[in-house]
C-alpha cells in the first residue's frame, strides 16, 4: 500500500482545496497529503494506532480529493484501509429485526416513519427496519464490523433508504438499495457524498468517522458547507441531521412528503 499512499503523501497538496474537512476546519492536519504521510507513518510503525487512528479520521470518506485529483487516485480508498489497520476492535449495536414480511422494506435511521410513506407512494405493504447507528456507518472502516447480519436480514427483500449513513453500509455488505428521491423521481435535491447523484457541495461533514472523532470539527464543516449552500431540499437524511444538529434549518425529501401529506 505504502507505493500507492506515497503518490498522495509526496504529491504538491492539489487536491487540498477540494478537501471539505481541510478548507472547513483550517487543519493543516487534515489535508489530505497529510493523511497518506500518517498512513505511511503507522504502517512503517513510527506512530501509535491510537494517533493514526484519530489523525486518520480527519476524513469524511467523502471522495471529494479523487473526484478533484488529476489522476484520480483512488485516496478515499486507502484511508479506508489505514483507517482499518490503525483501528481497534469495537462493539457494535447488534442488527434489530426487520418488522413484517413484506419485500419492501424502508430503512428508518430517525425518529421519522418512511416506511408509512413509503407504502402509500407505492401502494404496497411496506416493512420497516430501524437503527439507532445507521448500521455502524461511522466505523465501517474498524475492526468488528461485521457484514453478515445485514446479509442476512436483507436477503430478498428490496431495500429502500433515505440515509446516507445507511446507504453506505449496506453498500458495503454488496446490499444494492433504492434512494427514496428514486423512489418518487425527485430531481433537483443538494445531492450528498453517499447518494450516487449530482454533489454540488462537497460534504457537510456528517459523513465517515469524523463527527464522533473529532464533533468539533464536524461542525466547523457543517458551518463552512451551510455558508455556500443556496438552501432546497436535501436528498440525504444524515445530512439533514447533521446541518441541524449544528444549528440550521435544514429539510430533505422526507420532510417534503410528510408536509404535503
Ligand atoms: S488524491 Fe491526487 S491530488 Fe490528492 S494528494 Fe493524492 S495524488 Fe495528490
Ligand atoms: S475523502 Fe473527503 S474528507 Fe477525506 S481526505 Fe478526501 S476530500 Fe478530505
Amino acid at each position: 500500500m505504502s507505493a500507492e499512499l506515497s503518490t498522495c503523501a509526496l504529491c504538491p497538496r492539489l487536491c487540498r482545496p477540494a478537501c471539505p474537512v481541510t478548507t472547513g476546519t483550517g487543519r493543516e492536519a487534515a489535508v489530505p497529503t497529510f493523511l497518506a504521510g500518517m498512513a505511511i507513518e503507522h504502517e512503517r510503525g513510527r506512530i501509535e494506532a491510537e494517533l493514526a487512528e484519530a489523525a486518520l479520521s480527519l476524513c469524511t470518506d467523502c471522495g471529494a480529493c479523487e473526484a478533484h485529483c488529476h489522476i484520480h487516485h483512488p485516496l478515499p480508498e486507502l484511508l479506508r484501509d489505514a483507517r482499518f489497520e490503525a483501528s481497534v476492535e469495537r462493539v457494535f449495536e447488534p442488527v434489530a429485526a426487520i418488522e413484517g414480511d413484506a419485500e419492501v422494506v424502508a430503512v428508518e435511521a430517525d425518529e421519522r416513519p418512511l416506511a408509512e410513506v413509503v407504502a402509500r407512494t407505492l401502494g404496497v405493504e411496506v416493512a420497516r427496519w430501524k437503527t439507532r447507528d445507521r448500521f455502524g456507518a461511522a466505523h465501517l472502516d474498524s475492526r468488528g464490523w461485521d457484514p453478515e447480519p445485514l446479509i442476512r436480514a436483507a436477503e430478498g427483500r428490496r431495500i429502500i433508504v433515505a440515509d446516507g449513513g445507511v446507504a453506505q453500509a449496506l453498500e458495503r455488505a454488496g446490499i444494492a438499495v433504492e434512494w427514496l428521491t428514486e423512489l418518487v423521481e425527485r430531481d433537483g435535491c443538494t445531492g450528498s457524498c453517499a447518494d450516487g447523484g449530482e454533489r454540488p457541495l462537497a460534504c457537510c461533514g456528517g459523513g465517515g468517522p469524523l463527527p464522533v472523532h473529532h464533533p468539533e470539527d464536524a461542525q466547523r464543516v457543517a458551518r463552512a458547507y451551510h455558508r455556500r449552500w443556496e438552501g432546497g431540499v436535501l436528498s440525504d437524511a444524515r445530512c439533514r441531521g447533521h446541518l441541524r444538529s449544528a444549528g440550521f434549518e435544514a429539510r430533505d425529501v422526507l420532510d417534503e412528503l410528510l408536509e404535503a401529506e
